[in-house]
C-alpha cells in the first residue's frame, strides 16, 4: 500500500483576478481537496462567513496568535494582517489530504523560507499562480467588483501589478481568462500533484 502525505498547495493572484470564483469551483468538483481558512483583521465582506471564509479577529485577538506561535506565516496585506494558522494545516497534511492556502505573494515567499528548514513543508509545498489574461481585464474586473472605495480600488491595483512581477516564485501559472478552462487546467495540476513521489512516506517496494 502506498502511503502518501498530502500537497500543501500555494495558491495566489492579484486581487480581482478571479481566484475564490476559481477555488470554489475546483473544490466543487475535487471534493477531498481541504481548504485553509486564513485569520484576517479585516471586516468581512457582505456574504461572507465567520469561519468558512476566513476567522475574522480584533487586531489583539490576532496579535495574541502570533505571539503563541499559532501561524505558520503571516503578513500585512492592504492595511490589515492575515495569517494561515498551523491548525488548518499540519494535521491535515499528516493524514494525506490536500490542502490549498490562499495567500498572497509575501505569505508564499514565507512558506518558501519555512520550507528551508522544514523537511515535512519543504516536500508538501506546491506554488501556483493565478494571473489574468492583460492588466487591462484585470483592472475591468476589479472596477465591475464594486465592494472597493476608489482608494482601496487603487491600492489593490498597484498591488496587483506588484505580485504579478512576482511570477517567478510560483511553479505554475494559471491564466484565468475563461473560467471553466483554468479551472480545468488546475484541477489537472492538482491531478498530478497527487503523483509527486516527494509525498510518499516511507519505502513501499521494500
Ligand atoms: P481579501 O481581503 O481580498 O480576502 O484578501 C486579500 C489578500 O490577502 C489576497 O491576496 C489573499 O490571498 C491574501 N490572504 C488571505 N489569507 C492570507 C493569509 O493567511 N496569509 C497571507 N499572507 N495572505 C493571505
Amino acid at each position: 500500500m502506498i502511503e502518501r502525505s498530502g500537497n500543501l498547495i500555494v495558491i495566489s493572484g492579484p486581487s480581482g483576478v478571479g481566484k475564490s470564483t476559481l477555488v470554489k469551483q475546483v473544490r466543487a468538483q475535487l471534493p477531498s481537496l481541504e481548504f485553509s481558512v486564513s485569520c484576517t483583521t479585516r471586516a468581512p465582506r457582505a456574504g461572507e462567513v465567520d469561519g468558512r471564509d476566513y476567522f475574522f479577529l480584533a487586531e489583539d485577538e490576532f496579535e495574541a496568535k502570533v505571539q503563541q506561535g499559532e501561524f505558520i506565516e503571516y503578513a500585512g496585506v492592504f492595511a490589515h494582517r492575515y495569517g494561515t494558522l498551523k491548525s488548518e494545516v499540519l494535521n491535515r497534511l499528516r493524514r494525506g489530504a490536500d490542502v490549498i492556502l490562499d495567500i498572497d505573494v509575501q505569505g508564499a515567499r514565507l512558506i518558501r523560507q519555512a520550507a528551508l528548514a522544514d523537511e515535512e513543508i519543504a516536500h508538501a509545498a506546491q506554488f501556483i499562480m493565478i494571473v489574468p489574461p492583460d492588466i487591462a481585464t484585470l483592472e475591468a474586473r476589479l472596477s465591475g467588483r464594486n465592494s472597493e472605495t476608489p482608494e482601496s480600488l487603487k491600492l489593490r491595483l498597484a498591488g496587483a501589478k506588484s505580485e504579478l512581477a512576482n511570477f517567478r516564485l510560483y511553479d505554475y501559472l494559471v491564466v484565468n481568462d475563461d473560467l471553466d478552462t483554468a479551472a480545468e487546467e488546475l484541477i489537472s495540476l492538482l491531478k498530478c500533484m497527487r503523483m509527486r513521489t516527494a509525498t510518499i512516506e516511507g519505502e513501499p517496494f521494500a
